[in-house]
């Protein structure tokens, strides 16, 4: 099996305009080189070696999500690789330390050893017609689906004639996963996983908004529920199996604080896992991929195939998945492609540094 050394060695770097810490010399893998746990102070100390490097991007999105069009972040380069800081822009600086320390991690110190070197991937369905639904899963060579449902605007048999496709186009052996974004009250949400449960659903991903209402909705129905919107900070997903509010959680790296602070997560909390993106670039998915690869049990297909949710990309060779399954591997940034994307890094620095004050 080829496995990606832990701490990668030196940034991936390509073109023309290079440069980074590793010229500079000023970012050195302190003693969590070894894997342990990065302290806030030395934290700070290595992002001064990063900072100079940072290059900030700004992608147009194929399409609104969360409500914005275009995608934007930094990008680290350091000792162990590219790491990518892109809290979205109405995140403060307490909630981007998180993102930093991610970044920080992925740059200077790398990822945790893997167990495996491939993460299967689920395909997305938005909320579109049920041809398009079909040709989408058709197309994908995943064998599970996230199917988009409760969009506003949209009827009870528009979710069901989509998932109904989704089966259709996946065979009895495919997965089926519906994503309601919190969008239903709890006595929708029961009644319409029960006639989709027709067409046999691995889970129901965020079905109402809170957690109180999931652990209601939970004793109504016998479809498995994953967290996802309900969990935003490192004590969420506690807080989750507390109140008994679902039976998965979903984890992405960045608003976690990093690999190791995701794995922690994840132990501490003791439901299965599955891992999500936060939307970013290949640079920020391949920290995703690196969770996925390092936890020990991996139960179920990971959300981590939204590279094409951007149109574009800061490397020549995107974290696209083939045959549904994602590679562990750490990703070149090509600098030709960057400077079509890039923007002013100056904001982006300050924005770090603001977070830099809360890294724990
Ligand atoms: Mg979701």
């Amino acid at each position: 099996m080829t496995r990606p050394s832990a701490a990668r060695s030196g940034p991936a770097l390509s073109g023309p305009a290079q440069s980074g810490p590793a010229q500079s010399g000023a970012a050195q893998p302190g003693p969590a080189q070894s894997g342990a746990p990065q302290s806030g102070a030395e934290q700070r100390e290595l992002l001064a070696g990063l900072l100079p490097a940072l290059r900030a991007y700004a992608i147009p999105l194929r399409n609104r999500f969360r409500g914005i069009t275009v995608r934007e972040g930094a990008l680290l380069p350091g000792p162990a690789g590219w790491g990518e800081f892109s809290p979205f822009a109405e995140y403060g600086p307490a909630e981007s330390a998180r993102w930093l320390a991610s970044a920080i991690e992925s740059a200077t110190i790398g990822w945790p050893d893997p167990v495996r070197d491939t993460v299967g991937v689920n395909v997305t369905v938005p909320a579109v017609d049920p041809e398009l639904a079909h040709r989408i899963v058709a197309g994908s060579g995943c064998r599970t689906a996230k199917v988009k449902v409760a969009e506003p605007g949209q009827s009870e048999a528009d979710d069901i004639g989509r998932v109904e496709a989704v089966r259709d186009a996946l065979g009895p052996a495919g997965r089926i996963r519906v994503d309601a974004n919190g969008g239903w009250e709890i006595d929708q949400a029961a009644r319409m996983l029960r006639r989709l449960c027709a067409f046999g659903l691995e889970y129901a991903e965020q079905p109402c908004a809170t957690l109180a209402e999931l652990a209601s909705l939970r004793r109504l129905v016998d479809v498995p529920l994953a967290a996802d919107e309900s969990i935003r900070k490192a004590s969420d997903p506690l807080a989750v199996r507390a109140a008994g509010a679902a039976d998965i959680v979903v984890l992405k790296v960045a608003p976690l604080g990093g690999v190791r602070a995701a794995l922690a997560v994840a132990a501490g909390c003791g439901l299965p896992v599955v891992v999500s993106s936060a939307v970013e670039s290949s640079v920020g998915l391949a920290a995703g991929v690196a969770l996925a690869a390092a936890l020990p049990d991996l139960a179920y297909d990971c959300g981590l195939a939204t590279m094409n949710l951007l149109t574009g990309d800061v490397t020549d060779d995107p974290l696209m998945p083939t045959a549904g399954m994602l590679p562990l591997r750490a990703v070149t940034v090509d600098m030709k492609r960057l400077a079509h994307w890039e923007c002013d890094p100056e904001p982006w620095r300050r924005r770090a540094l603001a977070a830099a004050e809360f890294l724990a």
